[in-house]
């Protein structure tokens, strides 16, 4: 059985989903493409499949990881949440992290910690407070004037995200929204030799343009489908604009530099077209409204145009061995004493699928190591019925 029960996260699948929702699965299924009851586990390690959403949803209310994990634990004494607190540096004695420098009202101040610190800021924020704090490529370190304390030529750069074009649906008559509007997934394998499915789709019960699509009309009811690259070859950078903590950092994702990303945007998008236009649809939608049927330039810039990102930045600090690599396999920093990486940022690829749940793993991975590495054997578990 791969369902757990008992954990603190409580998983179902989406309650009652719209017809639209259903009439996806259906639609995948008639092309071949076969029924899973939970986009995970199964689905996305085969060749993938269709499935109803598993939401984190429980009576009505969604939940959240930090609702999950941390909220039942506020009342712990040695817990202390520090919301308006911006971390801006780490504080070095030699080549160990001692403390974090921290925003707090507007005043600078210190927090010292006795073990270690571990840094899990996600992967924009992660690369940008290793870098000011002296972490990373030397030559961008001493182009923002600011002492190398680690040469990682690794920090900020493998930038990976799924990214996706939205075709939109128009609907016969207005549909409702329910879950969110996001019940349905699909995942496919474009050629049978992929190991894992190289095509990640997520329906959307209302219409959604990206800025450079909105101006070619869009329904004012109707669904669509984000037909996604579950790995992408592009690889961006997060890198400086300055030394300070207010200083944005620069984000290129090169979405779509590499030209297989291309090829499979296209693939992706004419799998989605067979999909929405299939006669399963037909007493729900009235036509296709996006991108309809193009020629190779026309598709080209709408795949262009139409690219957005699905929010799953990772892998700027990336686990690994090799030169590039951030953390070892403990998420300890390489060449750093008591400072590790636990979040996004440490993933050396893009998983196939959505980026929380993994992240969760990393989060559980790192309690599991930080347990052992400081001999705790007993902590408080918060479980959930179900
Ligand atoms: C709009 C949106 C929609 C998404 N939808 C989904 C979805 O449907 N399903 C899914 O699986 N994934 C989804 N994701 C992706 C998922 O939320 C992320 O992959 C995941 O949360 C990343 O976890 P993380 O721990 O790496 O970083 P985060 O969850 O971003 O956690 C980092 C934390 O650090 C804090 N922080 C950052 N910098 C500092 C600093 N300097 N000082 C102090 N605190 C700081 C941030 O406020 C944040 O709380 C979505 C993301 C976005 C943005």
């Amino acid at each position: 059985m791969r369902r757990g029960t008992g954990g603190p996260v409580y998983v179902e699948s989406a309650a009652n989903p719209q017809l639209i929702a259903q009439a996806m699965v259906e639609s995948a299924n008639s092309m071949g493409i076969p029924r899973f009851e939970s986009p995970n586990g199964e689905m996305m390690e085969g060749h993938g499949g269709a499935a109803i959403n598993d939401l984190i949803i429980r009576n009505g209310r969604r939940s959240s990881i930090f609702r999950s994990y941390v909220y039942p634990l506020l009342n712990q004494p040695n817990l202390s949440v520090l919301t308006h607190t911006i971390v801006s540096k780490l504080i070095f004695d030699g080549r160990s992290v001692i403390g974090v420098e921290v925003i707090q009202d507007g005043r600078r101040n210190q927090y010292y910690a006795s073990e270690e610190i571990i840094l899990s800021l996600g992967a924009i924020n992660t690369p940008k407070v290793l870098l000011q704090s002296g972490i990373g490529p030397e030559e961008e370190l001493r182009r923002h004037g600011i002492p190398v304390v680690q040469h990682l030529p690794g920090v900020g750069q493998n930038h990976q995200d799924h990214v996706s074009f939205g075709c939109i649906f128009e609907y016969h008559e207005p549909q409702k929204i329910s879950n969110g509007g996001s019940e349905a997934t699909l995942y496919w394998t474009s050629d049978p030799n992929l190991k894992q499915p190289d095509m990640f789709h997520c329906q959307v019960e209302f219409p959604v343009p990206s800025s450079d699509t909105a101006y070619f009309g869009v329904p004012a009811h109707g669904w669509t489908m984000f037909a996604g690259l579950a790995h992408p070859k592009s690889r961006g950078t997060v890198r400086l604009s300055g030394p300070d903590v207010n200083d944005p950092v620069l984000i290129d994702a090169n979405t779509l530099l590499h030209p297989d990303d291309l090829k499979a945007a296209f693939t992706n998008i004419e799998l989605c077209r067979d999909l929405g236009n299939s006669t399963v649809f037909e007493k729900l939608v009235k036509r296709e409204a996006l991108p309809g049927k193009l020629g190779r330039s026309e598709m080209e810039n709408f795949a262009r145009n139409a690219a957005v990102t699905y929010w799953h930045q990772s892998c700027t600090a990336k686990m690994g061995q090799d030169s590039m690599s951030v953390v070892d396999g403990n998420l300890k920093v390489y060449g750093i004493n008591k400072l590790r990486v636990a979040d996004a940022s440490i993933m050396p690829e893009i998983t196939s699928g959505n980026t929380m749940a993994p992240c969760v793993v990393i989060g559980e991975r790192a309690a599991d190591i930080l347990k052992k590495a400081h001999r705790i054997t007993s902590c408080q578990v918060v479980e959930v019925a179900g």
